[in-house]
């Protein structure tokens, strides 16, 4: 089985095979083994060594990381965890799992992260945990805060969802001493089909995460014990991550150095197109230092630019409507300025490894076309 190619800027985001990956799914599906096993095992060592970390803890989505990653830091109902609008839902859906409340902050309109000073403004008596997005890979840097947080109890929980691979400072994302969070769904930087991985605090917090993903059962007893019994300790999820999707992870991360320097080459090659075009806004990167996840650019009359895009067949889309105005979100609603500004700017361009460079210049040539046509209807 080979790789497959398929040039392609209509979608505006793609899962990518490296080669190898179905081959080692079939290895697994012929050894009768599906659930969490060695492969598992194996796959949350490889990432720990890739990190830099003692132990990763694997599960089976990216928002299943989050939520257990909340309970284990203690965030119950009626506390606050602060989080911006500006991330996709299932932040907020985790949040919402645990009981919690989100208290929603803006964002730097130039990076689309939380910045410090906006999470100190917004702690209450109720606020047990901050949840930085690490917006398109770009790493989030709270130490200035970090006294703060830890005199009040505070927990700080990574969504870093768009940031496998990246680094903050000499350590990558995952290895700053946060509890990290990780996605492996089908689009992100490493894809495993579907899952996703914690990276604990400490020993203690693993060994947690761990009982708390597998139903409160000790996992050794569940696994390997040879007794007629086993010992549910706690109230637990099911959310081991399967052998199946752990083979795809492993064959990914083994080859992750050219998944990792494809986005950075196409993230340069639309940096170097876009400088020409004057009324479009790229929220750049740090590309030698970050592994691109989303090439969002700002730009005037948006909807129009948009459907004007997508008439010439690209696949662009918007990362994200704000939470923060969704219907299911509006019990915790309040102004965001930022956000609902940009909001009507943002647009994300077609972004994946299946792209070429002279595609990312094709779709820039399409989006002066697009501005052209939509500001010529105003
Ligand atoms: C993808 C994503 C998630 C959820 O991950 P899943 O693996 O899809 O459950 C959470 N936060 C952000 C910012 C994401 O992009």
């Amino acid at each position: 089985m080979s790789t497959p190619s398929r040039p392609d800027a209509a979608r505006n985001a793609s899962p990518f095979l490296l080669g190898g990956e179905a081959e080692a799914m079939a290895a697994v599906l012929l050894s009768g083994q599906y659930g969490h096993t060695d492969v598992t095992e194996t796959f949350e060592k490889n990432v720990a060594a890739f990190l830099g970390v003692p132990e990763t803890v694997a599960v089976t989505t990216g928002t299943a990381a989050l939520h257990i990653a909340l309970v284990a830091a203690g965030v119950g109902p009626g506390s606050e965890v602060v989080v911006p609008s500006l991330t996709f839902c299932a932040t907020i859906q985790a949040i919402l799992a645990c009981g919690a409340n989100p208290h929603f902050v803006d964002v730097n309109p130039d990076a689309l992260c939380v910045e410090p000073e906006e999470i100190l403004g917004a702690l209450t008596r109720a606020t047990t945990a901050v949840m930085p997005v690490l917006f398109g890979g770009r790493a989030i840097d709270l130490s200035s805060i970090a006294d703060t947080l830890q005199e009040r109890g505070i927990a700080v929980i990574e969504d870093a969802a768009h940031a496998f691979g990246s680094f903050r400072g000499d350590v990558r994302v995952g290895a700053t001493g946060d509890l990290t969070c990780f996605s492996f769904g089908p689009i992100k930087n490493l894809t495993c089909g579907q899952g996703g991985m914690i990276v604990p605090r400490n020993a203690q917090e693993a060994q947690l995460a761990r009982s708390l993903r597998g139903l409160g059962i000790v996992e050794s007893q569940a696994r390997r014990a040879v007794t007629t019994s086993y010992s549910v300790e706690r109230f637990g999820f099911r959310q081991q991550m399967s052998s199946i999707n752990a083979a795809i992870g492993n064959v990914q991360l083994a080859n992750f150095d050219q998944a990792q320097a494809d986005r950075k080459k196409l993230w340069r090659a639309y940096r170097a197109t876009l400088a020409d075009l004057s009324s479009v806004k790229l929220v750049d990167v740090d590309v030698d230092n970050s592994v691109p996840h989303l090439c969002v650019v700002r730009v005037p009359y948006r909807e129009a630019v948009f459907e004007e895009m997508r008439a010439r067949g690209i696949g662009v889309g918007v990362h994200y409507p704000p939470n923060h105005q969704q219907r299911a979100f509006s019990s915790w609603y309040r102004e965001l300025p930022v956000t609902e500004r940009i909001a009507g700017e943002i647009m994300s361009l077609p972004f994946h490894p299946h792209m070429s460079e002279d595609e990312a210049v094709g779709v820039v040539e399409s989006l002066k076309e697009s501005l052209a046509v939509a500001g010529a209807q105003r």
